[in-house]
């Protein structure tokens, strides 16, 4: 053991070397914050002396998609519909994250529902997480979004009390769809923006695409699956994300709009497509679908694939995935 421990100093060293080389090569800049309840990085491969300053701005855009789609921060947009029954006007960005919500709530034949924050609130994930009585409940659960929120030029106004805007399946995507637009429109060709596990690509990597590691949703930390990505965006939706288990049950936090219980076909969905808002919309839609009707959804929306695991451990493919996913 004595002899072990210089070469274990050794190694250590060295992965600090190499650790710092690769923190310090050329043109590579990076930065991690706390936001969104999860850990964001922003990564610029090709960033001249001003990618520290852009970092800082796309955090900046973040920070502000945050400030205005967090129900439970007074003053957000949604915190002010939630809190009556009047017509709120609304900034553009909480507009168009509403509007691709209500297009991925018809194309899932209402599997995604922005309006279930006071289910969500019931089962109370953001903590440890906790079983709702059943009858509370099911006296809880929303009517369809289209019949509980009015949507007009003037604003968005809540029609039904057991209505609460919660945009926790969409809203991170938006923001890294923002972020991203930032870096573009300062000149970045090659970088990405991880939103805990939200990732969107802006070109490729050094010529070849970035290769993505899918999370195995039984083995913390394993390794499900890697796939290739060249200018898109990869959203994971899991069983595994936040759920507490009661009397040998896994309760998590992808719920059945019908039931207010989790949906329990799936235990991932990833989702490719052009932009990180709809990956993650259809990532939580296609998980509460089911692995049938999921892959559907995804194989007929365009530009989108998908891989889907089963509740029985069973893994599907989108036709366009087919040949290309590495297996480990
Ligand atoms: P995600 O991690 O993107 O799959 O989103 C999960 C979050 O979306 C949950 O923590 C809830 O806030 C919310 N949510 C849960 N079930 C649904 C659903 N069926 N449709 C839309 N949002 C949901
Ligand atoms: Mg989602």
């Amino acid at each position: 053991m004595r002899k072990a421990l210089p070469f274990i100093f050794l190694l250590a060293g060295l992965g600090l070397v190499l650790w710092r080389w690769q923190a310090t090569l050329p043109g590579v800049k990076s930065e991690t914050r706390l936001m969104m309840g999860t850990i964001i990085e922003i990564r610029v491969e090709d960033g001249g002396k001003e990618a520290e300053d852009v970092i800082g701005r796309a955090f900046g855009e973040i920070a502000r998609v945050e400030s205005m789609m967090d129900p439970h921060r007074s003053g957000s947009d949604l915190a002010k519909i939630n809190a009556g029954f009047e017509m709120v006007r609304v900034n553009d960005d909480t507009r168009r994250v509403l509007d691709e919500a209500l297009r991925i709530v018809d194309r899932s034949k209402g599997a995604f529902s922005p309006v279930l924050g006071g289910v969500v609130d019931l089962w109370d994930f953001d903590n440890e997480g906790r079983l709702p009585d059943p009858e509370v409940l099911a006296a809880a659960l929303p009517p369809s979004p289209r019949e509980g929120i009015r949507v007009a030029n003037e604003g968005i106004q809540r029609i039904s009390p057991k209505v609460k805007l919660d945009f926790g399946a969409i809203a991170k995507g938006y923001a890294v769809d923002r972020a991203v637009e930032i870096l573009r429109n300062s000149g970045v060709t090659a970088g990405s923006v991880n939103a805990g596990g939200d990732i969107a690509f802006i070109g490729d990597k050094g010529g070849s695409p970035w290769r993505v590691a899918i999370q195995h949703p039984r083995e913390a930390g394993g390794l499900l699956a890697v796939i290739p990505v060249r200018d898109r965006a990869v959203v994971t939706s899991g069983d595994y994300e936040r759920y507490f288990e009661a009397d040998g049950v896994r309760y998590h936090h992808l719920l059945n709009p019908l039931t207010g219980y989790p949906a329990d076909a799936c235990r991932s969905v990833t989702v490719q497509a052009p932009g990180a808002m709809l990956a993650d919309g259809l990532a939580t839609a296609a998980f509460v679908l089911g692995p049938e009707a999921g892959l559907k959804l995804l194989e007929e929306w365009p530009g989108v694939e998908g891989l889907i695991v089963s509740a029985d451990g069973s893994v599907e493919v989108t036709s366009g995935l087919q040949g290309k996913v590495v297996w480990p």
